[in-house]
């Protein structure tokens, strides 16, 4: 059964600093943020489409979490408390639009631009070893662990639930790691938490049979 959509989907960038490197930059003093539409999400199974004449759609694969609980100024020691679970995420990205504008609402948000798994729940001493593998047409793309956050779940639930409210259903998901890379139509893009859940999903060019 499909969850109900969340309120948002809140997503950091340049979260890992071999990813932000391979993007031409460094990491940021502060937590980047910025938010994707809950319309953008999609299922385990359900075809990405790649829009027409956007240039580049890479996969970005993340270790999310979902919000159990409302949360507004939740500090770190608090944050585990308000988390329902952890769960794969795509954040799929027109990397030429998001090269090109000053910020990312095009270039993050079209439709299918979010797949999601299913919600694991995990332990806080669990979490940081949490691997991440993403493949693309079965080959491996990247393979990363929680630790390697450089912006902690704790330290971003206290910086978000600082701005904004945090409802039941939303979703964190706290940035991809190295290896990002283009998706054509007839691949197929895993995003894998090792033990936990694979996130599976076709890639269809807008106009193939079926988008
Ligand atoms: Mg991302």
């Amino acid at each position: 059964m499909t969850p109900p959509l969340p309120t948002k989907i809140v997503c950091v960038g340049k979260n890992f600093s071999a990813h932000a490197a391979e993007l031409g930059g460094s990491v940021p003093s502060e937590p980047l943020i910025f938010l994707k539409p809950p319309s953008s999400i999609i299922s385990s199974g359900e075809p990405i489409v790649v829009p027409k004449g956007v240039g580049r759609v890479d996969y970005e694969g993340e270790i999310a979490v979902r919000i159990g609980t409302r949360a507004r100024h939740v500090s770190e020691a608090e944050a585990w408390s308000v988390i329902e679970g952890v769960l794969p995420l795509n954040d799929v990205t027109a990397r030429d639009l998001q090269a090109k504008d000053d910020q990312w609402s095009r270039a993050k948000g079209f439709d299918t631009f979010c797949p999601i798994g299913t919600v694991s729940s995990v332990s806080p001493d669990d979490f940081p070893g949490v691997t991440l593998v993403t493949r693309v047409n079965g080959e491996e793309r990247q393979r990363a662990q929680a630790s390697e956050m450089v912006f902690s779940i704790p330290v971003l639930i206290a910086y978000i639930t600082r701005i904004m409210t945090l409802e039941p259903g939303d979703i964190v998901s706290p940035g991809t790691p190295e290896g990002v890379g283009p998706l054509s139509p007839g691949d197929e893009v895993e995003v894998e938490l090792e033990g936990l859940d694979i996130l599976r999903n076709p890639v269809e060019g807008e106009g193939d049979v079926g988008s």
